[in-house]
């Protein structure tokens, strides 16, 4: 029996996104603000909901996936019949990244061509299997990269990720339009570096300035929905592989992931329900 046109691709190769069912972008427009920070905690939070989780670095300028998770260095399986890579697995979620094939500094100075066939090749080779929910930490930009990927795969929405700055401001402003023109919808704003508590004192700074995201969030009718202040165990458990809500789940930070997880599902089973209730029109 042939299988259905959804199971496949053009090139009658399997379709290994097929028993996916959702596909988050977690994007932001500017490097270092905290996107796979974001993209690792959020994915092991979800995997601690009960949902069964895959991770996808498709950061190819800098794969920082394998050392967040804790999988430095190490090789996927492959299947050399088929041409295909099983995902590596820690915490109980899948991964994949392009750090994992190469050299964590090795793709950093591939140019457009070789970057796009590298993140081709990631979406069409993995195999995942049945996912609730697969989180790709897009590369930083609203580049050709973020364009082939959100035209190739068809994602459910993106988490944009910002610092409260205004020049981080005005690049999540670019990525969310972006988005919207590939009409993909925002689930939210993470505003991640919010202020910064003091350990001795507890007073709080806003290093980064504040309020930007809320007003950006008013501007593109979405939420903020998670304010992740500046703390040293958030960057120490992510340098140990160890992301926070694994190593910490009982810490004040682990639980902002948590509850950012939660909202992220209520979205999408909005999303998916509203979906559902649009009548298929006749032609
Ligand atoms: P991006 O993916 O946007 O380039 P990363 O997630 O790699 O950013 O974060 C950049 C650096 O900032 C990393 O060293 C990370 O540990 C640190 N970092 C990210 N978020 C926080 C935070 N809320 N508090 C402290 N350090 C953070």
């Amino acid at each position: 029996m042939s299988e259905s046109k959804e199971n496949t691709t053009q090139d009658n190769k399997p379709n290994n996104l097929a028993g996916i069912k959702n596909i988050i972008a977690v994007a932001s427009g500017k490097g270092g603000v905290g996107k796979s920070t974001t993209a690792v905690n959020l994915a092991v939070a979800l995997r601690q909901l009960g949902l069964k989780v895959g991770l996808l670095d498709a950061d190819i300028y800098g794969p920082s996936i394998p050392r967040m998770m804790g999988l430095s260095g190490r090789k996927p399986e492959v299947n050399v019949e088929d041409k295909e890579f099983y995902p590596l697995q820690n915490m109980d979620v899948k991964l994949m990244s392009i750090g994992f094939l190469v050299g964590e500094n090795d793709a950093m100075i591939w140019r457009g061509p070789m970057v796009a066939g590298a993140l081709s090749q990631l979406l069409s080779d993995v195999k995942w299997g049945e996912l609730d929910y697969l989180i790709v930490d897009m590369p930083p930009g609203t580049g050709d990269a973020q364009l082939t990927l959100s035209q190739k795969v068809k994602l459910t929405g993106t988490v944009m990720v910002t610092t409260p700055q205004d020049i981080a401001l005005l690049d999540c402003r670019k990525g969310i339009q972006m988005f919207q023109k590939v009409h993909v919808p925002t689930l939210g704003i993470v505003e991640n570096m919010s202020q910064f508590i003091c350990p001795h004192c507890g007073e709080s700074s806003p290093i980064f300035s504040e309020g930007g995201a809320e007003r950006l969030s008013q501007e593109f009718k979405t939420d903020v929905i998670a304010s992740i202040p500046l703390d040293m165990q958030i960057r120490q458990d992510g340098d140990d592989g160890f992301p926070i809500v694994a190593a910490h789940p009982d810490s004040k930070h682990a639980k902002l992931y948590v509850q950012l997880a939660r909202t992220v599902k209520e979205k999408v089973d909005t999303l998916n329900r509203r979906k559902l209730s649009i009548p298929i029109m006749q032609a």
